[in-house]
Order: structure tokens, then C-alpha cells, then sequence
């Protein structure tokens, strides 16, 4: 599967990582889904970290703040295609916990790593399965012109 965004939503996502460095930063993207399965981000929205208590390697994006993301796109005819976070001085490959937290089957979970307050690498893992047997998958992350 691929994940479409263009220079300038892929820059901004790499900042709020950036910006929020050293805890991590998280969000919500939001677009369209395609008759194949792909998808086209049309809006990053920066969410504030919920997790006081490990903002460092931790990310949780309120559910009131979630509810009001997807209501907010279905009106403007899009869905919340993925999520993103930042890795402060990590790799970015999903965690155990990433995967133990993740619940949208058919998301992508944007993952960008953070050295010392700079964005380095933002790889895009595919939720899929069910529950039970929910996976990461490695997926395309095409960055588009405007
Ligand atoms: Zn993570």
C-alpha cells in the first residue's frame, strides 16, 4: 500500500516532531482512502500528548480531541487515513507498545525520528489484521508536489 502527502505536510509533521523534541510528538491525518486501498493525506492535525507521565517515549492523543478530528472530516467528505508520532532519539520503526496501542485497522502509523531536536528518517507502517492478530507492515510513504 502507498501513503500519498505532499512536501508540505510531510515538512510540517517532521516540525512538530522537531518542535516537541526531547518528548514525542503525536497527530492525526486526515483524507481519502482510494478504490485500491491507498490513501491521500489532505491534513495534518498536531494533537497535544496525553501521556504526562512518559511524554519522552509515549504518545496518546485524547479521545475527545479524536472524536471531534473524525467528526470534522466526515463533514468535509474525508477520513482519518493515519496517525503520526516522533521517535526523540529512536529509530523510526514501530515499538511493541506502538503496535499494542494501535487500533485502526487500515491506517497508516506515520513514525518520524528525531536526533537531537532534528528530523532524520519518517517511515509508514500499514495497521492491518484484526485485534487479535493486528501487524505492522512496511508501506510506501510517496511524498507528492503540491
Ligand atoms: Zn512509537
Amino acid at each position: 500500500m502507498t501513503l500519498k502527502i505532499t512536501r508540505t505536510l510531510l515538512d510540517q509533521l517532521r516540525r512538530s516532531g522537531e518542535a516537541a523534541y526531547p518528548h514525542e510528538c503525536c497527530g492525526v491525518l486526515v483524507g481519502e482512502f482510494d478504490e485500491t486501498g491507498g490513501k491521500t493525506v489532505n491534513t495534518v492535525t498536531e494533537c497535544g500528548n496525553t501521556r504526562t507521565d512518559s511524554p519522552d517515549n509515549r504518545y496518546n492523543i485524547s479521545p475527545s480531541e479524536l472524536v471531534r478530528i473524525q467528526r470534522e472530516a466526515l463533514l468535509a467528505g474525508h477520513d482519518i487515513v493515519g496517525f503520526y508520532h516522533s521517535h526523540p532519539d529512536h529509530p523510526a520503526q514501530w515499538s511493541a507498545t506502538d503496535l499494542i496501542e494501535a487500533h485502526w485497522t487500515g491506517c497508516s502509523y506515520v513514525i518520524t525520528s528525531v536526533e537531537s531536536g532534528h528530523a532524520v528518517l519518517t517511515n509508514s507502517f500499514l495497521l492491518e489484521g484484526l485485534e487479535e492478530t493486528k501487524h505492522f507492515n512496511d508501506e510506501i510513504l510517496e511524498v507528492t508536489a503540491q
